[in-house]
């Protein structure tokens, strides 16, 4: 039931971290993938190693043309689109919201939040004819909120709200939308927080402490829930935001 044979993803942000882990999942469950990455050299590194039945787009989540001219190549190659997983995000460095500055300010909204907009505009067409499925990569944080992350925990919140508001809206085009939560994934954005903090030496084990399951995982536990969320297997769930956090949000008197 999770096979995503013959689909199509178009997947943002996917040349580092969580994404990367999504897109050799998706392609594992059968699916051709289309990322999009600012980044163009780690982008060009993974296209090499998924092979040519794979595109990869150099381009910024955040400005509508480059998000366009992505969604159009991958339509021209692939003929069709199943599944938009948005998954490009920054965070900005630890500091108390006053602190923040407003280019910061506007970087995290653009990116995190503004860059949903963007895809789905350019996409909705397609997820019509197919009965695709969006999915967003949002963030425990958006729920419980984070010390010293107001910006990036305000996307977040907003990310999960966008996703109800977008599942209602779609619902009726047979569209499924949902959000995935981590707590904490090792990928170079959480080891950049970890080098930022007051004890860097003792994070890793801070970082295993606040998952009640006893460990920090890697990207794969979140891409195959990713796979599952936007195979048939899902095919009754919209409007979830649905934490992959082992257990970070319990535990009232847990160790952490
Ligand atoms: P990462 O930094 O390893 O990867 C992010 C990728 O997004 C990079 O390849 C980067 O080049 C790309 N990207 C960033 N801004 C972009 C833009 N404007 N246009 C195009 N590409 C852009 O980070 P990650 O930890 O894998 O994070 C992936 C997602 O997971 C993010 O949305 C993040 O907020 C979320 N998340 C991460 C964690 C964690 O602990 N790592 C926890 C909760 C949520």
């Amino acid at each position: 039931m999770s096979s995503l044979q013959n689909k199509v993803v178009f997947l943002t942000g996917g040349a580092s971290g969580i994404g990367m882990s999504c897109a050799l999942a998706y392609i594992q469950a059968g699916a051709q993938v289309a990322v999009m990455d600012r980044d163009a050299s780690a982008l060009d590194l993974l296209i090499h190693q998924l092979g040519e039945n794979h595109l990869g787009f150099v381009g910024d989540v955040q400005h509508g043309p480059d998000v366009e001219k992505a969604i159009d190549g991958a339509l021209d190659r692939f003929g069709r689109l199943d599944v938009v997983h948005n998954n490009a995000g920054i965070a900005n460095p630890s500091k108390p919201l006053h602190a923040t500055t407003e280019d910061e300010w506007d970087a995290l909204f653009s990116t995190n939040l503004k860059s949903v907009f963007w895809t789905t505009r350019y996409s909705l067409e397609a997820l019509k004819q197919t009965k695709g499925c969006i999915l967003n990569t949002s963030s425990l944080v958006g729920e419980i909120g984070q010390v010293n992350h107001a910006g990036y925990v305000a996307t977040k919140g907003g990310m999960n709200a966008l996703t109800k508001a977008m599942a209602l809206d779609y619902a009726p085009f047979g569209i499924r939308v949902n959000a995935i939560c981590p707590a904490g994934v090792w990928t170079p954005m959480l080891r950049t927080w970890a080098a930022q903090q007051p004890n860097p030496a003792t994070i890793e084990t801070y970082l295993d402490d606040i998952h009640a399951l006893g460990y920090c995982p890697e990207g794969d536990v979140i891409a195959d829930t990713a796979v599952f969320l936007v195979s048939d297997a899902a095919r009754f769930m919209t409007g979830c935001i649905l934490p992959v956090s082992g257990g970070a949000e319990l535990g009232y008197g847990r160790k952490s």
